[in-house]
């Protein structure tokens, strides 16, 4: 597909997104399990946006947000729930690759209107937009926004930023276009404050995170390459620190640090023999096609997956497949 097609089907799209939100009054908005600052920022942007327009407006997710983002506007009024009831004329599911995502069911019966930014996106609604170059589903809302001439109100403004903020790893990942710098210039002329955001995002933490930081960084084993490192946490780990498992948001970006330290693996012990993998990388290291043989997803430097063992049979599947996915990323460098 040439650059003007992607442009004309971008163009479309968004005229089709903008009809149909202003044909629509009653809507649903909901984004993915254990939802992250661009799925709480896109549906809160959304959410604001559409409210000015005198939409009626409802916001469910599976999972509470992380407690840093409950500081933002409305963030504490989203619904958790893994259901859905009523009717609405429009349901807006951000930020998923599969209705399964969402963790939420009954969404099926209601027309929806897919917003993603996660490659392998399965098309499932009425509408689809797909952009994998977005370094945020928050930049695409963006673009809705714009098309429905709603002005940037400071409220919207905030949460596009915290989710451009928090899905670029504080401005660090590939997706980063000049792009995500002019939306980010026009947010903070409509009056997001990125001192008191990234104070919000980052200086909210308890004590028991910082002691299950200390536990879990302790545990960090590198491979013979020192390009690989693995971290761990059960939930012993979790009970000595006085944290939980939501605690750890974050602790993974922190071996990539190390100068020398290409992708992390984090093992995280679940219930019924189950271990959650989050996948971490640099540049060219694709981690994303790691967690896709497993049955996850997630973008190339930032993926996660479900593997079925005890920690040495888990640990024996997934990390050769990272250190391949490393030498292949290093080879494609020259
Ligand atoms: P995290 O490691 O923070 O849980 O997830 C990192 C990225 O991978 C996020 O973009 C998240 O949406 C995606 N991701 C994590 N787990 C899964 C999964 O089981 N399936 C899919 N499709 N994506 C996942
Ligand atoms: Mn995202």
């Amino acid at each position: 597909m040439t650059l003007s097609a992607t442009r004309t089907d971008r163009r479309d799209v968004l005229q089709q997104i903008r009809g149909e939100l202003l044909q629509a009054q009653r809507f649903l908005i909901t984004s993915h399990l254990k939802p992250d600052g661009d799925s709480i920022g896109s549906q809160m942007a959304m959410a604001y946006a559409l409210r000015a327009l005198g939409k009626d407006v409802r916001l469910v997710n599976c999972d509470q947000a992380q407690p840093a983002l409950l500081a933002f506007p409305g963030v504490p009024d989203i619904e958790i729930a893994n259901r859905v009831e009523g009717d609405y004329d429009l349901v807006l599911v951000m930020e998923c690759s599969d209705l399964a995502r969402t963790g939420v069911e009954g969404l099926d019966r209601y027309r929806i209107v897919n917003i993603d930014h996660h490659p392998g996106n399965a098309m499932y609604g009425a509408v689809n937009w797909f952009d994998g170059g977005a370094a945020a589903c928050a930049e695409m809302v963006f673009d809705v926004i714009a098309s429905l001439g709603v002005p940037l109100s400071r409220e919207i403004a905030t949460h596009i930023y915290v989710a451009i903020l928090t899905d670029t790893g504080s401005f660090h990942y590939s997706s980063i276009s000049p792009r995500t710098f002019d939306i980010c210039r026009q947010l903070l002329e409509a009056g997001a404050d990125p001192v008191s955001i990234a104070r919000n995002v980052f200086d909210s933490n308890n004590i028991g995170r910082l002691r299950l930081f200390g536990a879990v960084l302790g545990s960090v084993e590198l491979d013979p390459s020192g390009q690989l490192a693995a971290i761990y946490l059960d939930k012993a780990m979790a009970r000595a620190a006085g944290g939980t498992y939501d605690d750890t948001e974050g602790l993974i970006n922190l071996p990539l640090t190390v100068k020398e330290i290409l992708a992390v693996v984090f093992f995280k012990e679940a219930d019924g023999n189950q271990y959650r993998i989050s996948l971490r990388s640099k540049g060219p290291i694709d981690v994303c096609a790691v967690a896709k043989e497993f049955g996850g997803g997630g973008h190339k430097n930032a993926s996660g997956c479900t593997v079925t063992g005890n920690l040495a049979e888990v640990r024996q599947q997934v990390m050769p497949l990272v250190q391949a996915a490393i030498q292949r990323g290093v080879q494609s460098q020259g």
